[in-house]
């Protein structure tokens, strides 16, 4: 994914958890002969770790507890009432088994929007599975004091932590549940943040849902008595709290001063095909945005609005949906949608200075896709196979941070049995808590 090139017969050499050559597998044989750990990669694919702009990912435990509902009817009558019950350890637990999942189908930085809790969380989970991440504490208007603590813990503790794996973000959660005198102060608690624990190269960003669904102008009118005269974006940028260090969730219904705002504030966008399908929420104009220069990466949104964290998933949803819809099977090909999911996707999370390609002096962030398998033979093209044909279960290797997490398949990390087993318990646990159980 460096400038569209591909390598035949190549070789990456990795020290430490920097990439520090590429070429042919003859000509870094030579230079990197001893002293260094190999892992055969012979006819399989190595690619860029996919990145995964929007997730809540402790939502696992949930997964499938609330299925074929609209969007508020989802968040009002299922998921908020049993959020209620979720302890610091399920969010624990639950983010670990997204960890995991992710990292067994190629996935090397995920972006997760969730509640924080200093005792356990989301950090620590991915920390512990290896994986790469932006981690949000989500804001209300309903919890102000609350958030500030968490905002200024989750910072302090974790921004550029374990080993520069970890980042942080301010996640305000929509514009119709954040009042706008509350989304300025989180602007202005953001940019203090950033002062304190962040830096140019190294920034803490900005991750919201913006314009998920067409009713977003008439809920923030009913909430906070505002009418807007323009969209969504246009109404977040009157507040001030734009800039290129945002990154906005679905941007399904969106005005075209909202496309122009989010170009000239260099804001990005997460598209979350599958999620926005299965709720019936509408679809983004993707071709639009990307035609007009907005930056647009690929996220799964929740593992109960999708319901998994597969990417390969969301890259050949995203590949066909506009070609479908648009009646333009030009629209989107296979090189573009495979950016979208890892260069466009760190440059989306203010990353791409470190991760998005395979490039001499960027973090080893790479998955091994094996390609001996019926569904992917022949090989003409393997951005091809990638986007239209491969599986999570094809990926065999993934390296983080120079890290080996998985190899042939195996977990170096995580022990899947248990972590499956903690979940069911977490569930069952959730579920005694709750009225409406099944
Ligand atoms: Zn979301």
């Amino acid at each position: 994914m460096h400038n569209g090139k591909r390598i035949r017969q190549g070789a990456i050499a990795i020290e430490d958890k920097v990439i520090v050559d590429i070429g042919k597998t003859h000509e870094l044989r030579r230079k990197y002969g001893r002293g260094y750990e190999k892992i055969d990669a012979e006819d399989k694919i190595v690619t860029p770790g996919l990145i995964n702009t929007h997730q809540h990912a402790a939502m696992s435990l949930l997964r499938g507890y609330a299925d074929d509902l609209p969007l508020q009817e989802w968040l009002e009558k299922w998921i908020w009432p049993i959020e209620k019950h979720m302890t610091a350890h399920d969010i624990y637990i639950g983010a670990l088994l997204t960890a995991t999942e992710s990292i067994m189908s190629g996935t090397t930085t995920v972006n997760t929007m969730y509640h924080y809790t200093p005792e356990e969380n989301e950090a620590k989970a991915f920390a512990d599975a290896g994986l790469r991440g932006i981690i949000g504490h989500v804001c209300f208007s309903w919890r102000k004091n609350e958030d500030r603590k968490a905002l200024e813990d989750l910072a302090k503790n974790w921004h550029n932590k374990a080993d520069g794996l970890i980042r942080v973000s301010v996640d305000p959660h929509a514009p119709y549940t954040v009042d706008p005198e509350y989304m300025k102060e989180l602007r202005r608690v953001c940019d203090e943040l950033n002062v304190k624990y962040g830096s140019e190269k190294a920034p803490i960003i900005w991750h919201m849902h913006v314009a998920e669904t067409a009713d977003e102008k008439e809920k923030i009118r009913k909430a906070f008595k505002i009418r807007l005269k323009g969209g969504i974006v246009e109404y977040l940028d009157s507040l001030g709290v734009l800039d290129r260090h945002t990154i906005a969730a679905h941007c399904v219904a969106m005005t075209d001063g909202d496309i122009e705002t989010m170009k000239r504030q260099q804001v990005k966008a997460s598209h979350n095909p599958v999620s926005n399908l299965k709720l019936a929420s509408g679809v983004s104009p993707v071709p639009k945005m990307l035609e007009r220069g907005v930056t647009v990466s690929l996220g799964t949104d929740s593992p109960c609005s999708n319901n998994t964290a597969d990417m390969f998933d969301a890259i050949k949803t995203a590949a066909i949906l506009h070609k479908g819809i648009n009646n333009n099977p030009a629209l989107l090909p296979a090189q573009q949608v495979l950016e979208l999911a890892t260069t466009e996707g760190a440059k989306a999370l203010s990353w791409e200075n470190e991760i998005g390609s395979i490039e001499v002096g960027k973090k080893a962030d790479l998955a091994i896709i094996g390609c001996r398998k019926p569904h992917l033979q022949p090989l003409h093209n393997e951005t091809s196979q990638i986007v239209y044909a491969a599986k999570p279960s094809d990926v065999e290797t993934v390296i983080i941070n120079g890290e080996i997490v998985m190899e042939s398949r195996k977990l170096a990390k995580l022990k899947v049995e248990e972590i499956m087993e903690n979940a069911e318990k977490a569930k069952n646990n959730l579920l005694e808590k709750v009225e409406h159980q099944f």
